[in-house]
């Protein structure tokens, strides 16, 4: 099966989809979408990589645990549900052999979501905002230290914190990485781009211009596309449960904001993901 578009972040692993999995993953098939499950802890990471199980291609896991797990964080119920709660009361240290033997996976082909999020500190824990910081970078270091090891690329979750990753990646990584969600500045990109990383984009291009100045600046070849399901639905879903299939309106729109012909941009953004991660039977 040849695929036309590949959602490279996605959470069909979360909670949300607990009702319609499956059903999710067929209309994603249908039109035509491949996918990435994306782990945010050790529960997330398993069951992405458990749902990749189940079909022969196209559909992928990233493992790793998100910095905003790393200590107390806020419950979201979409993401690990009503269980979930005694969880994120307590947040998670990162575990190497267990993340290593998930990331030997064959259908693992990043490690991630980690990075630094420098925003959504807790506020109820009586931690400080300078050992939260502690906690993320000591988890982000052993994340991308597994990367290096199992030679796979890093899924990246960066917030108000570009010059502080950057440094910490330039450094200690020796595998590329992608920006999920980017949300940073030009110059931001800039320095990025130097490493040779590559920068992916949701449904919030669809409804604010915030993003348009960075789309058109990258080089083609370094953007990818991605849902970040089931958060941020695009234009005309606004609203509704996110979900993969619609990845294909984040490339329409990534194609007018460049003022590029869709056929192509399409194509080379399938093309970017199959290169940067591998991916095999695609
Ligand atoms: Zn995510």
């Amino acid at each position: 099966m040849r695929f036309s578009y590949i959602d490279i972040h996605s959470h069909t692993n979360f909670a949300a989809f607990d009702n319609d999995r499956a059903e999710a993953t067929q209309r994603a098939y249908e039109a035509g979408v491949a996918l990435i499950n994306v782990g945010t802890q050790q529960d997330t990471s398993r069951a992405a990589i458990e749902i990749a199980e189940q079909y022969e291609n196209g559909v992928y896991a990233a493992v790793g645990l998100h910095p905003i797990h790393t200590a107390k964080s806020f419950h979201d119920e979409e993401e690990l549900g009503e269980n979930g709660k005694e969880f994120t009361s307590r947040g998670e240290g990162f575990d190497y052999e267990y993340y290593k033997k998930l990331a030997l996976h064959p259908k693992v082909v990043a490690i991630g979501e980690c990075g630094l999020d420098y925003y959504r500190h807790d506020t109820n824990t009586r931690m400080s905002a300078n050992d939260a910081n502690k906690k993320q970078e000591e988890a982000f270091r052993k994340q991308i230290e597994l990367a290096n090891e199992v030679r796979k690329p890093l899924m990246l979750h960066i917030r108000q914190a570009y010059q502080e990753a950057h440094a910490l990646l330039k450094t200690a990584a020796k595998v590329p990485g992608n920006l999920h969600f980017f949300a940073g500045t030009v110059e931001d990109a800039k320095k990025f781009l130097e490493l040779g990383y590559s920068f992916s984009f949701t449904g919030v291009v669809t409804f604010t211009h915030d993003y348009d100045e960075v789309v058109r600046y990258l080089p083609l070849e370094r953007i990818m596309s991605e849902t970040d399901c089931p958060y941020v639905a695009p234009v005309p879903f606004r609203g509704k449960r996110n979900e993969p299939a619609y990845v294909v309106e984040v490339v329409k729109k990534i194609a007018e904001i460049r003022n590029e012909d869709h056929e192509s941009v399409r194509v080379q953004l399938l093309k970017n993901a199959e290169q940067f991660f591998g991916l095999q039977g695609f």
